[in-house]
């Protein structure tokens, strides 16, 4: 599975301005180039790399291997809309591949720049990671600060073949209600967030430039906020199902356009803006590089059906309940019904003898089932 991860270089004062220097070389190249590729009408990456690898040369100060990189950059650009002609920020990110970037012992990296290499020393949150570094790097200056976006390699686990599965419920007042009945609360989140929202409403009232960018500044620090959560989150899950042997089961909400009246009830809420797709997306991964299969199930029903007994009840709020008066389930945590709903239904997809179970009571139609074992 490829991943990247993120490092911070240390640079000293000199080299920080070699870095910058080599930047706006690379993009003041890459903007030849795309000038040449325009005026052209050539996109194709060897037939530009034809028409001015020599000038380009000639006339900027880069390595070979930086002006390859460049003209790779220039016509991947015109891969998306060759019917506007691409121009690059002076201080974009630039890409480095494993001829002109090396990883050294002692967390040093050595890298091209103008006048030569350079080895600045780095740091990196995620050292598990290092080992499978791989492949290319980009170089992005930030906030004064540059970072490496390092592409990197890491081997898929063994994915066991289960039966059980961990059904794991996305919305409402709770971000997330898992079938072991574990209740991540929105609580607390809602609370920064209304603290937050009030915070910036006092900002926003001033409307200087100073509160514009202070605005700005506050948006992304809420964004951080929530990744984290959602990566604890994740993490607990997946470590939950591995240390019970079981796989997970999530909704699949893919394609869905938030028209029914469930899909609305349950994203209105003050969760409404929450990046379940993250969420949804940090699971994936994490389940797939510790080998804990993950599957998705067609989200009908998942919130009307009893979970005991398959009949369809009646979901009003944070309360199911169910209709069949034989059942034992009078009424549970709707949230909780639901995640056992896609538990069962996990298990079910993965097992054609109680699949029958499901289909009985509903109709084939809208439970097709999705097996995606990612990358399997
Ligand atoms: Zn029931």
């Amino acid at each position: 599975m490829k991943l990247t991860l993120k490092i911070k270089l240390l640079p000293t004062d000199e080299q920080a301005n070699l870095l910058l220097k080599t930047i706006k070389e690379a993009n003041a190249a890459c903007n030849t180039i795309s000038d040449i590729a325009w005026q052209g009408k050539i996109f194709n990456q060897f037939k530009i790399h034809n028409r001015c690898y020599y000038g380009i040369k000639s006339s900027f100060n880069l390595s070979s291997q930086v002006i390859v990189r460049c003209i790779s950059k220039v016509s991947d650009s015109y891969k998306i809309d060759c019917k506007v002609k691409r121009t690059f920020k002076e201080l974009g990110g630039i890409t480095y591949d494993p001829r002109i970037l090396t990883y050294k012992p002692n967390d040093i990296v050595s890298l091209w720049a103008i006048d030569g290499r350079i080895k600045i020393p780095f740091v990196c949150h995620n050292r598990n990671y290092l080992p499978y570094i791989k492949g290319e790097a980009d170089l992005v200056y930030k906030k004064g600060k540059f970072y490496l976006f390092q592409t990197v390699e890491v081997p898929d686990a063994d994915i066991a073949d289960i039966e059980k599965f961990i059904g794991v419920d996305f919305g409402l007042t709770t971000i997330a209600y898992t079938s072991d009945n574990v209740e991540f609360s929105a609580d607390e989140l809602n609370k920064y967030r209304e603290h937050r929202q009030k915070v910036r409403s006092s900002i926003q009232s001033k409307c200087t430039r100073n509160s514009r960018k202070l605005l700005k500044r506050l948006s992304g620090k809420e964004r951080t906020h929530s990744s984290i959560v959602n990566h604890t989150i994740a993490k607990q899950i997946v470590q939950s199902a591995k240390s019970q042997n079981k796989g997970i089961a999530i909704e699949d909400l893919t394609g869905i356009r938030f028209t029914s009246k469930r899909r609305n009830k349950k994203f209105k809420t003050k969760l409404g803006k929450w990046n379940f797709n993250q969420l949804r997306a940090y699971i994936t991964y994490k389940a797939q590089l510790n080998g804990v299969s993950l599957v998705v199930v067609p989200p009908t029903y998942t919130s009307q059906t009893c979970h005991s007994c398959n009949n369809i009840g009646k979901r009003t709020n944070k309360v199911f309940k169910c209709t069949n008066t034989n059942c034992k389930v009078d009424t549970i945590d709707a949230d909780y019904n639901a995640s056992k709903v896609i538990s069962l239904l996990a298990g079910s997809i993965n097992n054609p003898v109680k699949s029958t179970m499901f289909c009985s009571l509903h109709s084939l139609s809208g439970l097709k089932p999705i097996r995606s074992l990612v990358g399997g």
